[in-house]
């Protein structure tokens, strides 16, 4: 018998079955650490998920796609970039189904079938549809999946392909749970729904333990939030090693929301609920309108002595490019927005140099729409655009600094003769976008007001491409 607690009243439920809101309050429960039996517990077996299986509620049945183990990517070339010592990226887009979800599917089912269940329902914005969906076709369950209007194509296509039967229903995941809540107590279908069943956050505790294997504690750990289940797993798992004393620090928690759709930074700052606007944003895996953990990641972010922070969908874009430019590696937009948010407190100082920070990379770029669409455009307008880029890139460098005619043409790699370079420094000039001026001997160009503007339009035109 698993025992949980209320994340309100701290009142003890004790049930067979993961419920997740207390009887006396209507809080969310989590399940209750017993550290007395823990310390006992150890790791054991392969570098998998259920190396962690001592550590989480219990399991008779584990069922396994090799979850979990997912490597910690050195991001050598981010991190100098951004001037700073040690940045780590959790590759969590390396599981089965390429995200961090099939962790929570491995315990859901697990869970599933120990209780006998022959058929399971989930709400879900993308990745844990894509994740249960494969387990439970291996596991010869029903999978019924509650998805929003708008969801990742990449994600949609892998719970048809794995035979889920799939309702539409609202226009954000909110309604979609709402419906799957009402749906399993009709039915009596094991309820599977990331908020609405607490063993999911036993599961993405894992990823704190195979961080602290891995490398130890990061000065600053950062994870984009959409329910806020993640962040308080997370921080939920550092906490737990903690006080099992198998560490010896705490990292502070940084969380991350997307401009157009920001409720829990909102509450985290207190500036109150903009009501009249319609939450949006293309990372739609955080595009979630009234987040029902939203007071466990403030906890998370209050408790750490984190913080949390906003990035702009252009910047969650732009950051999406670099990461896979710099680093080999194609992460969803939603998770690209902890790599926006590092470029941020790096450049207010808020992050030191010397600091360690691992940022979460919960799944893959290959599941969502936006990105898949903007690339095969690109592809399609590759000869009229590369004029168009050498004259970006130009402006790009004089964004920076002023430089002349050679420096410039070196900082293009020498790709091109020195006369195009003046060519296209000439054409820049013509149109006002750049200007010049001698300096020591040397003609010296400059970019003007009209060159930025141009090119943040440019940023705007890539971001709804
Ligand atoms: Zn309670």
């Amino acid at each position: 018998m698993s025992v949980l607690q209320c994340t309100d009243c701290e009142s003890i439920v004790e049930s067979p079955l993961p419920k997740h809101r207390c009887p006396s309050c209507g809080g969310l429960l989590e399940y209750k650490p017993d550290y007395e039996r823990l310390k006992e517990a150890s790791f054991k077996g392969d570098f998998t998920f259920w190396r962690y299986q001592d550590l989480l509620p219990e399991v008779r049945n584990p069922a396994t796609m090799r979850e979990g183990g997912t490597p910690l990517h050195k991001a050598e070339r981010l991190a100098k970039e951004m001037n700073l010592n040690r940045l780590y990226l959790k590759d969590e887009t390396r599981n089965p189904t390429n995200s961090f979800r099939d962790r929570a599917a491995a315990l859901l089912v697990s869970n599933a079938l120990d209780l006998d269940f022959a058929t399971m329902i989930c709400a879900t914005n993308g990745n844990l549809g894509a994740s249960l969906s494969a387990y439970c076709a291996k596991y010869g369950i029903m999978c019924h999946v509650i998805i929003p209007e708008l969801v990742d194509m990449g994600k949609l296509a892998q719970m048809l392909i794995y035979d889920s039967v799939i309702e539409e229903y609202g226009e954000t995941v909110d309604e979609s749970i709402e419906r799957a809540e009402k749906l399993a107590e009709e039915t009596g279908w094991y309820q599977a729904t990331s908020e609405l069943n607490p063993l999911v956050m036993e599961a993405q505790k894992t990823i704190a333990y195979e961080v602290a294997e891995q490398f130890g504690v990061p000065d600053w750990f950062i994870v984009s939030m959409g329910s806020g289940g993640t962040i308080y797993s997370i921080w939920k798992g550092f906490k737990e090693l903690h006080e099992l004393t198998r560490t010896k620090k705490l990292p502070r928690m940084v969380g991350v929301q997307a401009e157009g759709c920001s409720p829990i930074v909102d509450d985290y700052l207190k500036t109150g609920r903009k009501k009249s606007i319609k939450p949006t944003t293309h990372a739609i895996g955080i595009l979630v309108a009234n987040p029902l953990q939203r007071r466990l990641a403030v906890r998370a972010i209050t408790e750490s002595k984190g913080l949390a922070t906003l990035t702009s969908d252009q910047e969650i874009f732009m950051a999406e490019q670099e990461v896979a430019r710099m680093e080999g590696m194609f992460a969803e937009p939603a998770s690209s927005g902890t790599i926006a948010a590092l470029k941020k407190l790096r450049s207010e100082s808020v992050i030191d140099d010397n600091d360690t920070v691992i940022c979460l990379i919960t799944g893959s770029g290959l599941k969502a729409t936006d990105v898949l669409q903007a690339l095969s455009k690109r592809r399609k307008t590759a000869a009229v655009g590369a004029e168009f880029s050498t004259k970006e890139k130009i402006l790009r460098i004089l964004e920076k600094r002023d430089a002349y005619g050679y420096e410039l043409w070196k900082a293009l790699g020498k790709t091109m003769t020195r006369s195009a370079v003046y060519q296209h420094l000439n054409d820049l000039s013509d149109r006002g976008l750049a200007s010049s001026y001698l300096k020591a001997g040397r003609r010296y160009f400059a970019i003007t007001v009209r060159g930025r503007r141009i090119l943040s339009a440019i940023d705007e035109i890539k971001v709804i491409m």
